[in-house]
């Protein structure tokens, strides 16, 4: 059975590993993104622990069908390039050149980490019988793609499926998004519009609220996952602050839904972990603002991907290409 190289290249931390073509995890590393020093030694460094992983499996290199690498940020998959990572501060990386000059015996397949997710959702998770599905990733920001068919949506500028920049909020008050536009999804309905709305409450109304006691007491850090789980706990402001984002995130799905009739939405990312608790939210506003049966039925699930999902996104960049 064919496998694949797996380079999960994240934002803060990198997964590197080998998946075969069942989906099955045969060896992993992580290890703390470092690109102070440039493209060359990072990717270096990510192909010396990947031939640890192969030593450590003892995978043929004929099995092997390629190396798949997820960016976080806009990606070029035709030309194998990074284009623009603002949290690492990189800009027009060519990453396919890079790793075939240091390792020239495999082909080497790049995409953005939610495409690739969405391919992972396809080949291995929920979507398999699905030919055209949404994909959304709630987690610190937000992210979509869109497949069609069978192939995630580009865009004619790879800009296409960014749902995240859906503008769900248009009263003045909306927040301001780091795009630059006020009241998109990505500052209502991500985990750091959570964070940020537990914050104000705690700042505010909140002041001696059963939240601020559970805060007090168990002496958590506000983050949306602990607010999740204060919610789980029974703390209803906790639930509250919940249920708003997934209101927004429903909205957004409504649009999405309404222009597409997907056969699914498939939601991932660290929020969605949570997705209990955003469900009520996002049945509020979807219900009420899609149209026809088709659409009001298109079930809205939870990934059936887990927690390797970025690394089963970068080796179905390998098998799907
Ligand atoms: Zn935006």
């Amino acid at each position: 059975m064919k496998a694949a190289l797996a380079i999960d290249f994240g934002g803060t931390k990198t997964i590197v590993g080998i998946v075969r073509e069942d989906g099955q995890l045969l060896a992993q590393r992580r290890f703390a993104t470092d690109t102070s020093q440039g493209a060359l030694p990072y990717f270096q460094a990510c192909l010396n622990e990947l031939g640890e992983c192969m030593r450590e499996s003892h995978v043929p290199p004929e099995q092997i069908a390629g190396i798949g690498v997820t960016v976080p940020g806009l990606a070029d998959p035709v030309r194998g390039m990074l284009l623009h990572a603002p949290f690492l501060g990189l800009k027009e990386v060519p990453v396919a050149a890079t790793i075939r000059s240091l390792w020239p015996d495999y082909p080497v397949f790049v995409d953005n980490d939610v495409n690739a997710c969405a391919l992972a959702e396809m080949k291995f998770g929920g979507a398999l019988a699905c030919g055209s599905f949404v994909w959304v990733t709630v987690s610190t920001g937000i992210g979509g793609a869109v497949v069609i068919d069978g192939k995630v949506w580009e865009g004619e500028h790879h800009l296409a499926g960014e749902l995240g920049h859906i503008v769900v909020e248009w009263d003045d008050d909306a927040n301001v998004c780091g795009c630059g536009n006020c009241g998109c999804l990505e500052v209502h309905g991500s985990g750091k519009a959570i964070e940020r709305n537990v914050r104000r409450y705690l700042a505010g109304s909140g002041r001696d609220s059963e939240l601020a006691a559970y805060f007090a007491r168990t002496n958590a850090p506000v983050t949306a996952e602990s607010a999740a789980a204060a919610a789980m706990a029974g703390i209803e402001a906790a639930a509250y602050i919940f249920r708003q984002a997934g209101r927004h995130i429903g909205k957004m799905l409504s649009y999405t839904v309404n222009m597409l009739n997907p056969a699914a939405v498939f939601i991932g990312g660290g929020v969605s972990r949570s997705f209990s608790l955003l469900q009520p939210g996002i049945m509020d506003t979807f219900s009420v603002a899609v149209i026809g049966e088709a659409n009001k039925s298109v079930p809205i699930l939870p990934t059936g991907l887990g927690y390797e999902a970025g690394l089963l996104g970068a080796a179905s960049l390998a098998f799907t290409k």
